[in-house]
């Protein structure tokens, strides 16, 4: 006896492969290898066919057969006995059905096709038709019969049925990539599906041992694989174990490995059978999953301490059972004192301020119609606490969800306490509103002021005016007679009334010209007729023609760059800058001529153009403090000894300034001059 598996050793490929688990006695055939090449193929073809197939060699009828014809054909009670054995030692069921046939077309040289009815009661139902059929050698000889098994239609056969599931399971199992094994506990011989050593990253063309099984598992989980299987030996139990494997490019997937104990008569653990599937996606799955949930977890607990941070509370409310669930913040921002169940019409309804109620029931109302809130709540209410009375301001803020047919489901949101908020907002309103009140009272007498003000200055101005009308008269009189009286008395004067005429005669003069500034600012004042375009460099040459002699006097240079044309009034603005030029040469200093430049610049303020007008002198100058006092009606700075004037010059540049819209300022210091700017809208 030899074992076949070592007839091939030397290696026959698949073929070596299909057959090496059998144990024969090959000395009544020979070793495979030297067969006739026709019995090679005929074998090859026998094992790999679907069909139920058995080769009956030599003279001896020695037994070779195909899975196909073990599942479907024999009695499990005679394979594997009868593998490789002549038939007269080990004659199967069918071995003996068939024999004769073959015996005959061994005689014969031609197949014959044998009923299934044919063989009575003995027979099986499920098997109708039997091929028997010569395989010839290359010389021509007829030394084997192939002997094939039709199934037909008896499918109500156990065996029948039993097999066709066998295969539909054989066909899932390879649809899902399941793979199957049979491990023998005796020899540890494993027996694995494609599948299965695919799961294992192995080759599908080689032999897949128990031991390569073992070095391709994760060297971290080998020793819970083992354990595993032993437990499961010792207990019974069935096998069910997930462990990584390191496939041969080093990548890691996951298994899962499932078997179920077989055990003999006297109970000793005979094999192991199972399969095994890829889970590395599941596995996967799995970690992200847990990661996602962690992240979940992270996620709640944030929610919940910035919901304390801020001192939310939530409410949720089932709209299909009624049910509300309020948590411990909710029911305090309610004054709720009980602990019981909250419920919608109880609890909320009536914690409700009663100012409050209407409206946010109307606003509840809309949140769950979807097409007038989009499920949308955002309210500010009083809660008035059920049994303390206290009143808080809530500050509401939720969603309302729908289900396909837009109907309101559940109610989810949060409340604020917003009472301090709401508090102090109030007090600033009631602040702000007294302060407005106030101010607005101020404002009634500040018009009522201004009004008066306006009146009593229209009334001194139409008196200046009038006043310095009816008063030139009687200076002028005043002039006539004392001159008349200067002249009738002639010789008779004496030095002392000489004098006092002549002083009579200034006083006059400066009463005269008091009047003159008073009418002209009494000009000015009033309401002006339409502007015009005028052009500032004729008005100063006007203003230059008028002072000609003043000028000349005093040997004065006017330096006059070109000036804009600018919307005014025709006297005024002469009138402007001769009482300016005026002053530059009566307050220059006495042991230099005056130098008066007078130029333009356009410059923008606050988004706004202007004419920058300079008028600027090389005089006496005078304190920059002083710079405002100068432009009030009789205020001088220089006395009337020396520099004479009535101290209204400037008040009336001012009024005319005002009169065009602008400002006028200066600066000066003393001893070196000073410098009016004039701002005139562009
Ligand atoms: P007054 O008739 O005295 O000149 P104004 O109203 O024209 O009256 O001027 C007021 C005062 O401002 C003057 O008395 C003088 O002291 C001062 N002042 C006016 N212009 C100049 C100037 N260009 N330089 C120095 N001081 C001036």
């Amino acid at each position: 006896m030899q074992k076949h598996s070592q007839v091939f050793m030397q290696g026959e490929g698949e073929l070596f492969q299909l057959v090496r688990n059998f144990d024969w006695d090959d000395s009544a055939i020979g070793p495979i290898s030297l067969w006739p090449s026709a019995l090679q193929i005929a074998l090859n073809n026998l094992l790999h066919s679907p069909l139920p197939g058995l080769l009956l060699w030599g003279t001896e009828f020695v037994q070779i057969y195909n899975d196909a014809f073990v599942a479907i054909v024999m009695e499990s009670r005679d394979h594997p006995q009868a593998f490789g054995k002549p038939v007269k030692d080990s004659s199967t069921e069918i071995t003996n059905l068939v024999l004769p046939y073959c015996q005959q077309v061994q005689r014969s040289g031609i197949g014959v096709l044998v009923h299934g009815e044919s063989f009575g009661a003995t027979t099986r139902k499920s098997l109708s038709l039997i091929s028997c059929s010569p395989v010839f050698d290359d010389a021509g000889a007829n030394p084997g019969i192939l002997v094939t098994v039709f199934e037909t239609t008896d499918e109500n056969s156990d065996k029948t049925r039993l097999l066709a599931s066998e295969s539909r399971l054989h066909f899932a199992l390879n649809a899902g990539g399941l793979g199957e094994w049979d491990l023998d506990l005796a020899t540890f011989h494993l027996n694995a599906s494609k599948n299965c050593k695919l799961n294992f990253g192995q080759p599908t063309n080689v032999p897949f041992s128990y031991s390569s099984l073992r070095a391709a598992i994760h060297p971290d989980d080998r020793d819970y694989q083992e354990a595993e299987v032993i437990k499961a030996i010792q207990t019974g139990t069935n096998l069910d174990i997930e462990y990584r494997v390191v496939f041969p490019d080093e990548s890691v997937r996951w298994v899962n490995i499932r078997g179920q104990v077989e055990y003999d008569d006297q109970k000793n653990p005979k094999r192991i059978i199972g399969i095994s599937v890829d889970i590395t996606h599941q596995k996967n799955n799995e970690a992200k999953m847990l990661e996602s949930k962690e992240n979940f977890r992270h996620l709640a607990e944030q929610l919940r301490l910035s919901k304390e941070a801020a001192e939310l509370g939530t409410f949720d409310l089932n709209l299909l059972t009624g049910e509300l669930h309020w948590d411990d913040r909710c029911r305090i921002l309610f004054g709720t004192t009980h602990s019981g169940p909250v419920t919608y019409e109880k609890d909320f309804v009536l914690g409700l301020h009663p100012e409050d109620r209407e409206r946010i029931l109307r606003v509840i109302d809309n949140t769950f119609n979807k097409s007038v809130s989009n499920g949308d709540y955002d309210v500010e209410y009083r809660t008035v606490g059920t049994s303390d009375g206290v009143i808080r301001w809530v500050r509401a803020k939720g969603k309302a969800y729908f289900d396909s047919t837009d109907r309101p489901v559940r109610f989810i949101g949060s409340v604020l306490d917003v009472t301090e908020k709401t508090m102090a907002i109030q007090r600033i309103e009631a602040l702000v509103e007294a302060r407005t009140q106030e101010l607005a009272l101020v404002n009634d007498d500040l018009v009522k002021t201004n009004m008066e003000l306006k009146r009593s200055n229209a009334n001194l101005e139409e008196f200046a005016h009038a006043a310095s009308h009816d008063l030139k008269e009687p200076i002028r009189k005043i002039r006539v007679f004392t001159s008349q009286l200067k002249t009738q008395l002639g010789a008779l004067l004496g030095e002392n009334e000489t004098h006092a005429f002549a002083r009579i005669e200034n006083a006059t003069v400066r009463m005269g010209n008091l009047i003159d500034d008073l009418l002209l600012y009494s000009h000015v004042s009033q309401r002006s007729h339409e502007k015009e375009n005028i052009d500032l460099n004729e008005k100063v040459r006007q203003a230059l023609v008028d002072l000609d002699l003043n000028l000349e006097e005093k040997k004065a240079v006017v330096n006059v760059s070109p000036l804009p044309i600018v919307k005014g009034h025709r006297r005024q603005l002469q009138q402007l800058f001769q009482n300016l030029i005026s002053n530059a040469v009566k307050y220059s200093k006495q042991n230099e001529s005056p130098v008066i430049d007078i130029d333009s610049v356009d410059i923008e303020k606050d988004g706004l153009k202007f004419h920058l007008i300079r008028v600027t002198d090389n005089g006496i100058g005078f304190e920059q403090q002083y710079e405002e006092k100068i432009f009030r009606m009789f205020s001088r700075l220089h006395g009337s000894d020396k520099y004479g004037g009535t101290g209204v010059g400037l008040s009336i540049v001012k009024k005319i300034v005002e009169n065009h819209d602008g400002r006028i300022s200066v600066t000066s210091e003393p001893g070196k001059g000073s410098r009016f700017e004039i701002l005139l809208p562009y």
